[in-house]
């Protein structure tokens, strides 16, 4: 299954998702959460979207696998 051109790109729907989960502790997650609240309280998917994205993808050095 070779599809680098996949890579990266999370088809999902902002709504039917549940609620990121933020590193504890983690300023940048729990600013990000914020973002994506607002985002979507506002209808803004995009941005939701991209918060979540950020959220799921931001790397923390906790060993957590
Ligand atoms: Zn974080």
């Amino acid at each position: 299954m070779d599809t680098p051109e996949a890579v990266g790109s999370e088809p999902f729907e902002p709504f039917l998702l549940p609620s990121p989960q933020p590193h504890v502790g983690c300023d940048v997650c729990s600013d990000l959460v914020e973002q994506w609240q607002t985002a979507r309280a506002e209808g803004d998917y995009s941005r939701a979207t991209d918060a979540s994205v950020l959220i799921r993808r931001h790397p923390h050095a906790v060993g957590e696998r």
